[in-house]
């Protein structure tokens, strides 16, 4: 398994080589201040932060406050590692979403468990997170993770104002692939045409199992030719897919497409243009299948 990073901060080089050395089975970034601790958290994978709350500029208070308001960092787990003993600090530093209160001078191992008791939460969050968000059958994110992220990326579309398109991939006569080889072998061709999504799209794009043998990508930054032509090459290549099914069966099949665009000034949510690449796909469907259409 990967080793865990943590960032400790703390204005007070001394206590940081502290840290630094009883942490030394876990990868450790260090900053003496809330300026460099944001800006590391913005560059590196953080597991979990050690944060010193009295320093100058930047008191730990602000740095929990900021993290916790950013939607990428707001789940980092933040141990608070102070002198101060006084309840109110104490509670302050648990209402701003401090995960845990260590006070100075601490007992090291009573730290080291504290530390590895919030990397086991953090885990097992990741892991809940992971199941709820994606398809068991193809790894794909699911539809509930698409309606919370999709609307993120059109704030952030609406923000650049950059147009973004949707494709909506519907496989043909699937019933027919079922009824005629099984349904195993039907899941076989679900997972083939999604790993061949999981690889051909761009980083930035989002793409998820809609439904059954229903997959919906969205592409930030794309107007609607451009979607045309990935559409276009994604249909080709899925025609070339053959499905080796339990080493006897050469499965083939083809897809249909629907295209459509989200005009940022004008939607303020993609719901429409989700109806409208729908719409698409029904005519790609009834003018002959293994075709794309846009509306
Ligand atoms: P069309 O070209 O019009 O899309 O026809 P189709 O047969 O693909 O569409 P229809 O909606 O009639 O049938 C889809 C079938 O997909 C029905 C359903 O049993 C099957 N299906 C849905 N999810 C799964 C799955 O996870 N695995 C398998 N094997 N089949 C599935
Ligand atoms: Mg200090
Ligand atoms: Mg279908």
């Amino acid at each position: 398994m990967k080793n865990k990073t943590i960032l400790v901060v703390d204005d007070t080089i001394a206590n940081l080589d502290i840290l630094v050395e009883l942490l030394d089975q876990y990868d450790v970034i260090d900053a003496t201040n809330g300026k460099d601790a944001l800006e590391i958290v913005e560059d590196e994978h953080i597991d979990l932060i050690l944060l010193d709350i009295m320093m100058p500029e930047m008191d730990g208070y602000e740095i929990c406050q900021r993290l916790k308001s950013e939607e990428n960092t707001k789940d980092i787990p933040i141990i608070f590692i102070t002198a101060k003993t006084d309840e109110n600090s104490i509670e302050r530093a648990y209402d701003i979403g401090g995960a845990d209160y260590v006070t100075k001078p601490f007992q090291p191992k009573e730290l080291l468990a504290r530390v590895k008791k919030e990397l086991q939460i953090q885990e097992l969050m990741n892991n809940l997170k992971l199941l709820a968000s994606t398809d068991p059958l193809t790894k794909l994110y699911n539809r509930r993770y698409f309606a919370n992220v999709s609307q993120h990326i059109l704030e952030l579309s609406k923000r650049q104002k950059n147009n973004l398109s949707i494709i909506i991939i519907d496989i043909d006569k699937f019933k027919n692939i079922n009824d005629t080889y099984g349904h195993q072998a039907g899941d076989s061709v679900i997972v083939a045409l999604a790993n061949k999504l999981l690889h051909s799209h761009r980083k930035s794009d989002l793409a998820c199992r809609y439904g059954g043998e229903e997959f919906v990508i969205l592409l930030p930054n794309t107007q609607r030719n451009e979607a045309l032509q990935v559409a276009e090459k994604l249909r080709k290549e899925i025609a070339d897919i053959s499905v080796d099914f339990q080493n006897k069966q050469h499965i083939c099949f083809t897809v249909s497409i629907g295209v459509s665009e989200v005009v940022v000034a004008n939607e303020p949510n993609i719901e429409k243009a989700l109806k409208r690449a729908d719409d698409a796909l029904y005519e790609a469907k009834n003018s002959g299948r293994n075709k794309v259409c846009s509306i």
